[in-house]
């Protein structure tokens, strides 16, 4: 029997000075990054938490708590590799995951494709999986003020057996 499990994330980053900006694994030209424990990079951290949500396996917090050392300053790549290892073993593969940037700056689709690519690497599966879209909110909001960057995961999980 194949059983098929959804997952969404939600998350974001104040973007401040003296931080490389770091999305979607990847290093977006900016005079600002987004702040965090880790690389802050709110992209891969949806993804996570989507991945995490779908197999019923909590949240990031659970498994990368901000007080363990072992995750400051980590590269959000180490974490989706790190679920990505967590879900194969429990036998969970990916269908697709559809990643969305909610940013008013920088341009974020130039760099979609190298997102993908660098995603797919992580979790060891076909770029073709993996969707990257950015939306910015007309300037409305804090987003829209540019006062960080938002990112939101939608993910299909197949288990079969
Ligand atoms: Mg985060």
């Amino acid at each position: 029997m194949t059983r098929y499990r959804t997952g969404s994330g939600l998350d974001a980053h104040r973007l401040v000075d003296g931080r490389p900006l770091m999305l979607g694994g990847v290093q977006v030209p900016f005079a600002r990054g987004l702040e965090g424990h880790s690389d802050g990079d709110c992209v891969l951290h949806a993804l996570c938490d989507a991945l995490l949500g779908a197999a019923g396996e909590g949240d990031m917090g659970r498994h990368f708590p901000s007080a363990d050392p072992r995750w400051r300053g980590a590269q959000s790549l180490t974490f989706v590799a790190e679920v990505a290892r967590r879900l194969a073993a429990s036998g969970w593969e990916l269908e697709n995951a559809d990643l969305t940037v909610v940013a008013q700056q920088p341009p974020i689709a130039p760099h979609a494709s190298a997102m993908r690519d660098a995603i797919a690497g992580a979790l060891g599966v076909e770029a073709g999986r993996i969707s990257v879209k950015a939306k910015s909110t007309d300037g409305l909001g804090a987003f829209g003020r540019g006062e960080g960057i938002a990112a939101l995961a939608s993910v299909l999980l197949r288990q079969d057996g």
